[in-house]
């Protein structure tokens, strides 16, 4: 009995207790919207999941109080159920209980006042978000008001694929809707955020069009989404009318993100290239997402969320782990900042964990932290890849200089280059010119010694002409002035003995022989005998003056040629200059006087055949000039006379004379202002060659239209 008592006792204790402990929240204020404390909510997990509230409500017992701030739950097939009472103090005012979780699928409110039945209002995500009630992205259930303080017996079934975390607010609809726009608030400055770091990025991409931008953008822009999905905005803003796709969207976003972040480091950080072996891993990590999301697509979305946190658990480590790595390794500023913004993102994270166990506050910075992890990281990255941008940019300059400087050496190389091909084509310039100066010369020494020849060859077969026609002439023509003398002796003779016989009439002869005497006379006259006589007379003289000047043309003809005379020989050069006259004395003409004033001189020593030559050719040119000259007589002069041990011979005459400029060339060879068929060009140079030969000089001094004299000065003897 006393046992009974006890027992009895012990269990009222616990009823009391448990009484006790189910004291009613109470909603005394309009104002405030607190998070119902722990102590207030009691829970129970269905494990099978197939309990009634009735059936749940009947096992009171069976529900614990919450052990931590907020009820949580992780993912699990169960029923979750929360069991709470509210007490509405305020008359007349309707209460909004929130569940502050966007992503559980399935939230059924079942409340009744005492010894009611219960009243269930369920807001789930099979349907389209616009058939809420209340337009939130949270849970929000009301509870009726009425014109007294009421209370409700609360029981709040949660089930879903994701970890049920269930944080509870209570208040009045006034102060519940300003607490949601709060959050909207929250949010749009989060998205906003992301939505610049996107643009921003985007249009640095389209400027400068590194890889690592595209993924960093499509990076964010799916961690930006990530947050949308898990807080809801985008069941509530984006797709409304699509609730599959709404309980797809974490899986979804999720991988994608994923994805993204492992293309993201693998290029931002140059995995491949620092770590293949931890690239490989990343691969493994991006098959098992993929495979993540088959699951999730086939129906097992419990399964799929599990190994969804797994995976980015160890995609979080691997990354941090690859960028630590890199960083150590190859000390690249970008793994640096990889790290750090890594690690905000993760710290984050951590917050969040550790609000979730109830070992930081539940507060709205930490149910906030992910937002403002991933909006700093998408910040920190968006820096690092500005730094890497001047990173590229110094990497750049760094290669332009060394361009330049390597341009700028390959100039100076060149322009060395060219002042040594200077240098060599100077030399060789100067040893062409050399060699043509060589050429010319030899050319010149040629033309000279062919010039030379071509005279030679003339000069000797003129001479041999010349000679052999003096040679031939002169037997007879001497026959002829050798007999001229007896012959007008024997001519003499015959007309006194013609006068003899006519004496004849003054004696007394027959008349026959007066007869013949008087024919005599007759025929004398008839034949005109005087003028016979006298024209005897005229003949004899004319053909002693012809063989006379035969003879000396002969004679001149010999002395010009003189090819007996081929060896130096000590001559007279008034000789040669008579002789030379001689010979030309048919083109002087009546119109051409030549004055001859040849002094006492003594022979020099010469080749008397070529001094002859030149003789020949300062006349040919002096009558050619006077003869040129019109309006005046013609007047050549020939001097000689002996001066300082040396033979001077002077010829001058009063021609068309010549210009400074043709004297400056009248020695060269072949240099001529005649006609084609009146001079060659060769006189004058063969003059000078032979004057020179001899050891003398020739001069020159002309005035154009006035005349010319020829200076040439030979020395006695050749030693
Ligand atoms: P060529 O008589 O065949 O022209 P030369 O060597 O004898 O060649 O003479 C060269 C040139 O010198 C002549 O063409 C002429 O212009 C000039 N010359 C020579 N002698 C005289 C002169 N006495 N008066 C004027 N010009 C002269
Ligand atoms: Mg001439």
């Amino acid at each position: 009995m006393n046992f009974v008592r006890i027992t009895f006792i012990t269990l009222l204790t616990f009823y009391c207790y448990s009484v006790k402990a189910q004291q009613p929240f109470r909603v005394a204020t309009a104002e405030a919207n607190p998070l119902i404390p722990s102590e207030y909510l009691y829970l129970f997990v269905d494990s099978a999941a197939s309990l009634s509230v009735h059936q749940v409500a009947e096992l009171k017992e069976q529900f614990k109080p919450s052990s931590t701030e907020v009820p949580h739950h992780p993912v699990t097939k169960s029923n979750f159920w929360i069991h709470f009472k509210i007490k509405n103090e305020l008359l007349f005012t309707k209460v909004l209980i929130t569940v502050q979780n966007a992503v559980l699928q399935n939230v059924t409110l079942y409340y009744r006042t005492e010894n009611d039945s219960f009243t269930a209002i369920q807001i789930t995500k099979d349907k389209p978000f616009h058939n809420r009630t209340y337009q939130s992205q949270n849970p929000v259930f009301s509870l009726p008001s009425s014109d007294h303080e009421v209370l409700y017996d609360c029981y709040l079934l949660v089930n879903s694929y994701t970890e049920l975390q269930t944080p509870v607010y209570v208040g009045t609809a006034a102060s519940m809707l300003q607490k949601i726009e709060e959050k909207d608030y929250s949010f749009g400055i989060y998205t906003g955020i992301m939505l610049v770091i996107f643009l921003y990025n985007l249009s640095i991409f389209f400027i400068v069009k590194d890889r690592s931008y595209l993924f960093y953008i499509i990076y964010i822009a799916s961690v930006a989404f990530v947050q949308i999905s898990l807080q809801g905005f985008g069941y509530k803003y984006l797709w409304p009318d699509y609730p599959r796709f709404e309980n797809m969207s974490p899986f979804l976003f999720s991988a994608f993100t994923a994805f993204t972040s492992i293309a993201f480091i693998r290029n931002f950080l140059q995995v491949k290239l620092f770590t293949p072996r931890l690239n490989h891993f990343l691969s493994v990590i991006f098959v098992l997402y993929a495979i993540t999301l088959l699951f999730a697509f086939s129906g097992s979305k419990h399964e799929a969320y599990n190994l969804l946190n797994l995976l980015a658990l160890i995609l979080a480590l691997l990354m941090l782990w690859i960028a630590i790595y890199i960083r150590k390794t190859q000390h690249t500023r970008s793994s640096l900042f990889f790290i750090i913004s890594w690690g905000a993102f993760l710290g984050s994270i951590i917050v969040f964990v550790l609000k979730d166990v109830g070992i930081l506050p539940f507060n709205n910075i930490t149910t906030s932290s992910l937002q403002i992890g991933s909006a700093a990281e998408a910040i920190l990255l968006s820096i690092a890849l500005a730094d890497r941008i001047n990173v590229l940019k110094r990497e750049k300059e760094i290669s332009q200089a060394e361009a330049l400087r390597v341009s700028q050496e390959n100039e100076r190389i060149i322009r060395e280059q060219n002042i040594v091909l200077e240098q060599k084509v100077a030399e060789r310039t100067y040893e062409l010119q050399e060699a043509n100066t060589d050429l010319n010369t030899a050319m010149t020494k040629l033309k000279d010694a062919q010039t030379q020849l071509v005279d030679a060859e003339k000069m000797a077969s003129l001479g041999q002409l010349t000679a052999g026609v003096a040679h031939e002439i002169n037997n007879p023509i001497n026959f002829v002035s050798s007999n001229i003398k007896p012959l007008k002796r024997d001519v003499d003779d015959i007309i006194e003995l013609l006068a003899k016989y006519e004496h004849l009439g003054s004696y007394n002869l027959p008349d026959d022989a007066k007869q013949y005497l008087t024919e005599i006379e007759t025929f004398k006259t008839e034949i005109d005998y005087t003028y016979i006589r006298e024209e005897i007379d005229i003949l004899l003289r004319g053909m002693y003056e012809g063989a006379t000047r035969t003879v000396e043309i002969v004679k001149s003809l010999k002395n010009f040629s003189r090819l007996d005379e081929a060896d130096l020989k000590y001559v007279n050069v008034n000789e040669g200059i008579n002789s030379t006259l001689i010979l030309l004395n048919n083109q002087l003409g009546d119109r051409v006087k030549v004055n001859k004033d040849l002094g006492s001189i003594p022979d020099v020593e010469c080749f008397p055949g070529k001094l002859n030559q030149v003789f020949m050719n300062i006349f040919n040119n002096a009558i050619y000039a006077v003869r040129k000259r019109e309006g005046a007589a013609g007047l050549i002069t020939a001097k000689t006379y002996f001066e300082n041990e040396q033979v001077v011979i002077k010829i001058s005459d009063n021609g068309i004379g010549m210009t400074p400029e043709v004297k400056a060339r009248i020695f060269d060879p072949f240099f001529t202002t005649k006609d084609v068929g009146e001079g060659t060009g060769l006189g004058l140079s063969i003059v000078y060659k032979i004057i020179e030969s001899h050891k003398g000089t020739i001069e020159v001094e002309s005035e154009p239209g006035a005349g010319t004299e020829f200076t040439i000065k030979l020395p006695k003897s050749q030693n």
